[in-house]
């Protein structure tokens, strides 16, 4: 199928994108890789009157390392973050995450930005920005603010953003002493995913110090999992995995869809957090 026809307006600046996405209303949309607007588009499943293209927008492909966070900007494209944006726990971590995320041709258009606005439930980069922490900075015409990511993505499909707003960067907290761990269950490599988790470990003399899980596949968004991360805090890095998937299975509650039931979907989570904790647990750590 074909798209209804629209507008475009290309911008090369983040107000004028805002400005064209207020001029146009409800009814524009941004256009980032265009991975997933353009598919549904071609389905009509979207149609938007104006495509505002941020692509041009040179800003907006930047990374930045700080001594306190690494910022990504919306336009970073999944094979960047694949072949290396920054040193350390948290480049090993986004480099195996992005390997996960499609084919090499959707990585090479797909942003992050536009994952994170499209808030896919089974998207990796919206599961990462939970786990981690991550503040989401958004441009409007009053200016910028920025939203933490349990509160930017509100449910499946569905984001804080307003009309228009866009998606400029996300930042992600460097944490020394910190190491990571994803792990992901998909029918094939590269499609989306049924479960996944990605856990932080702060480890102290082998001991875990503080915890942060997430786990997509169980709801209609990335979750944290508070009594996992209860659970494997305070023991021996070796003894978390274990405890944390035990937790993870006993607190969540996920609702089946067609032959997958509620009991599977709770197994492949808890596996997912078993693997990822593991991973974390016997990984690169971040310098202090
Ligand atoms: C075959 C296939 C397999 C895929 N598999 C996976 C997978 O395994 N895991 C996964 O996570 N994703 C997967 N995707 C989706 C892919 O990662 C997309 O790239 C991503 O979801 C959207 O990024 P994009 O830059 O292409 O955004 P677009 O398609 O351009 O936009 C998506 C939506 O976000 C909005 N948007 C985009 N950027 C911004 C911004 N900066 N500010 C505000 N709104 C914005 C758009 O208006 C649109 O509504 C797959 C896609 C395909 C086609």
């Amino acid at each position: 199928m074909k798209p209804q026809s629209f507008a475009y307006v290309a911008t090369s600046t983040v107000e004028e994108a805002v400005r064209a996405l207020g001029e146009a209303g409800e009814d524009a949309k941004v256009l980032a890789g265009g991975q997933s607007l353009v598919p549904m588009m071609n389905l009509r499943l979207a149609r938007p009157s104006v495509l505002v293209d941020i692509n041009p927008i040179a800003d907006l492909a930047g990374v930045e390392v700080g001594p306190a966070r690494l910022s990504l900007g919306a336009l970073v494209r999944h094979r960047s973050l694949e072949l290396g944006v920054s040193p350390g726990a948290l480049g090993r971590l986004l480099r195996e995450v992005a390997g996960h995320v499609a084919e090499l041709p959707v990585r090479v258009r797909g942003s992050v930005g536009g994952s994170l606005a499209h808030a896919d439930p089974a998207a990796e980069w919206c599961l990462v920005a939970v786990a981690l922490g991550a503040e989401i900075e958004l441009a409007g015409p009053g200016g910028r603010r920025s939203l933490g990511a349990e509160e930017f993505l509100e449910g499946p499909f569905s984001t804080a953003l307003a009309a228009d707003e866009l998606v400029v960067a996300v930042h992600l907290p460097l944490r020394a002493g910190w190491a990571y761990g994803f792990a992901e269950h998909a029918l094939t490599h590269g499609s989306f995913a049924q479960a996944g988790a990605c856990v932080g470990l702060e480890l102290l003399d082998g001991v875990v110090a503080g915890c942060r899980i997430a786990v997509m596949g169980t709801s209609g968004r990335a979750e944290r999992v508070p009594a996992a991360e209860a659970a494997a805090t305070g023991r021996p890095a070796e003894a978390a995995p274990d405890a944390a998937a035990e937790a993870t299975r006993d607190a969540l509650a996920p609702t089946g869809y067609g032959e997958v039931t509620s009991d599977y979907l709770r197994a492949l989570a808890a596996a997912t957090v078993r693997r990822a904790t593991a991973a974390a647990a016997t990984g690169t750590v971040e310098a202090r």
